[in-house]
Parts: structure tokens; sequence; C-alpha cells
């Protein structure tokens, strides 16, 4: 029998996430090795679709639900959709990038389908005898692993940070436009207010490169070095958890046992000292690059590259090396 895996690919503002198009390349490595497995994706929002040439790799069938409706996350409107097009595409495996979306989505989705969820899994296990998967406990230290006991099955997927960027010659990708009456017919809750907090920042959950102050930068004012860092590098700014519990920056922002889970490409942490519950969250990192004033701080075990020194003396001569350096490319 045909198993069909569905692959929810997001969008945020008509730009399809990067770690959406990596989730679908990596199901389907996996089903090159599994005749009865074929994959299909949804894609929901007025997006347009060229942008995709040579991104997705394999084959399948893309779904896309274009209407203006769905240009912003609605859960209700999400919810429906992707429930309607779980039945259109027969699938019995949907698979999310783990993103702030896909955390409000998948639970409530969970209990429409009447589905499995296993949530904030690493993917490699996924897909394997019986669906199982795993995922870090206590801070890290171990790898549980879950198994589904529904025949609907549910994962949110760790992004990883290194993503293929290779162009896919010679995939075969059919796009589908769904039938804007496959949601009619349920009431919906209109949105109300839509709130941006930084326009342009990428969210620290998501973002490729990440700088990460703790409590040693000292206070609140601190932070605009980071800023600043963070602008010149294209990257988000992340805090730990003493950073946010004293008010300096906002709970998005906080990484940790406690806080969100990020797998960027480059982390730099600045004046953190480096707790179980603080490395718990950024395993996944490429790169990790610690600035301490402390030789000994735990941060340096963990640091592919390690500089001691004061934040308020390094921070600022990096800025201006990298500001040169930019100026000149
Ligand atoms: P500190 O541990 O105080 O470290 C500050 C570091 O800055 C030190 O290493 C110091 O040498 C260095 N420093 C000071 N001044 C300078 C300077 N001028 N230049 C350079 N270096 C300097 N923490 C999280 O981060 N995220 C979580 O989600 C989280 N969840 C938790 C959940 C639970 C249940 C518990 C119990 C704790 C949790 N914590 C979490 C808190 C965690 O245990 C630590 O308290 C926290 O990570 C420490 O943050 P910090 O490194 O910023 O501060």
């Amino acid at each position: 029998m045909m198993n069909t895996v569905l692959v929810f690919l997001e969008q945020r503002e008509g730009v399809v996430k990067e770690a959406s198009i990596d989730l679908w390349n990596r199901v389907q490595e996996l089903a090159a090795f599994q005749p009865s497995t074929s994959v299909a994706a949804l894609l929901a929002g007025p997006v347009d679709i060229q942008q995709l040439d040579g991104s997705l790799a394999g084959k399948g069938v893309v779904y896309h639900a274009g209407e203006e409706a769905y240009r912003l996350y609605n859960p209700q409107h999400y919810r429906r959709l992707v429930a309607e097009t779980m039945k259109r595409a027969e699938a019995t495996t949907l698979f999310f990038a783990d993103t702030a979306l896909s955390r409000d989505l998948a639970p409530g989705l969970s209990v429409r389908l009447q589905a499995s969820l296993l949530a904030g899994c690493t993917f490699d296990a996924a897909l394997a005898d019986g669906g199982g998967c795993q995922r870090p406990v206590y801070s890290g230290a171990a790898l549980a692993s879950f198994a589904p006991c529904r025949s609907l099955k549910m994962y949110t997927i760790t992004p990883r940070a290194t993503r293929s960027s290779t162009k896919n010659a010679g995939s075969k990708i059919t796009y589908k436009l769904l039938d804007p009456s496959l949601c009619s017919g349920e009431e919906l809750f209109p949105l109300v207010r839509r709130l941006t907090m930084h326009k342009g920042v990428p969210d620290v959950a998501e973002a490729a490169i990440i700088v990460a102050g703790g409590r040693g930068m000292g206070s609140a004012e601190g932070f605009a070095l980071l800023e600043e860092l963070a602008r010149l590098l294209g990257g988000a700014v992340g805090a730990s958890r003493p950073v946010v519990d004293e008010g300096w920056r906002p709970h998005a922002e906080q990484i940790g046992q406690t806080g969100k889970t990020v797998a960027p490409a480059l982390y730099l942490a600045c004046a953190i000292s480096g707790t179980p519950q603080h490395l718990a969250a950024i395993g996944a990192a490429d790169t990790i690059v610690a600035i301490n004033r402390d030789p000994y701080a735990p941060i340096f075990d963990v640091a592919d590259y390690g500089i001691v020194g004061d934040v308020h003396l390094v921070l600022p001569k990096l800025i201006e090396e990298l500001q040169e350096f930019l100026k000149k490319r």
C-alpha cells in the first residue's frame, strides 16, 4: 500500500521558509529508499511558486492554497486547510519544521485529526520502523525515544543548522491549485489585528546567525552592542534567562530549556556562562563562538572558538573590524 507523506511548506510574507524546504528535501532523501512512500506538500498563502524553482528535490505534488485568506497565520483557517489537504492527499504522515507557527498549529490539529503528535524531534529517526522519533531531554543530557500510537502521525522537526543550498536539477514537482471551496462551509473567526515586533528581524528560533547575550552584558543598554553586531551580520539577538528575568530583553528572545531551541550556522555567546539549561538549546548550532572574561566558563567547553576578554572591550573592536570589512566588499 502507498504511504503518502505531507510536508507543510511554511511561508511568511510570501517567502517559503528555508527550514521547510530543507525538510522537504530530507523527506525526499528518505522516500528515495522507500518505494511505497510518496511525498506531497501543502503551501498556504499567495506565494510566487517560481521562488521554489530548483529548491525542491525529488518528485511529488505541491498543493497550493493561494487565496489571500491564507496570507497570514490564522489557526482556525490553517487547521481546517491542513486537515482537508491530508484527506485530499490521502496522507498518513504530516511533517512540519519546528517553528513558532507549527508549535501553535500542531497540537489542535492532532486532536482534529486524531493523530499522534511527536513534537520537537530530530529527523533522522522519524519515518523509521514504526515511525518513532527521538528528542533531547533533561537539558540535552539524554535522548528519549517516542513511538506513535495512532495510524495518523504528525511530527514537528527541529531545523538543522546546515541546510543544503545546492540547486536540484531534474526534480519532478507538480503544482496543484487547491479548490477554494475545499474549506468552505465553516464559519471562521476573522483576524482582528496583527502585531509586528521587529520588522525584518529573523525570529531567534529560525535565525542562521544569533548574537546572544548573558547577564555579563550588565544592563539593557549593554545590548546595544549586540543589536549593532546582529544588524551587521544579518542575524538575530538572543538572550539567556537572567537577562529576560531582569527585563532587559523580551521573552521571545530567550534561549534555553524554558526558552527557544535554536539551530543557527553561527552562535555568538557573549558573557554567557554556559549552564546546562542554556546549552540544552544550542547543541544543534554549527559553530559556537564564546566571549567571556572567565577562562574557566563552561561555555568554552562547547565553543569552537573562544575569546577570553571583557565584552565591553572585545565587542566594539569586533564591530569596528566588521564595519571596515563590509565597507571594502
Ligand atoms: P551567569 O551564569 O551569571 O553568567 C554570566 C557570565 O558572564 C559569566 O560567565 C561571567 O564570567 C561573564 N561575564 C560577566 N561580565 C563579563 C564581561 N564584562 N565580559 C565578559 N564576560 C563577562 N537559562 C537560560 O539561559 N535559558 C533557559 O531557558 C533557562 N531555563 C532554566 C530552567 C530551569 C528550570 C532552571 C532552574 C534554570 C534555567 N535557566 C535558564 C537558568 C540557568 O540555570 C542559568 O542561571 C543561566 O543560564 C545563566 O545565565 P548567564 O550565563 O547569562 O548568567
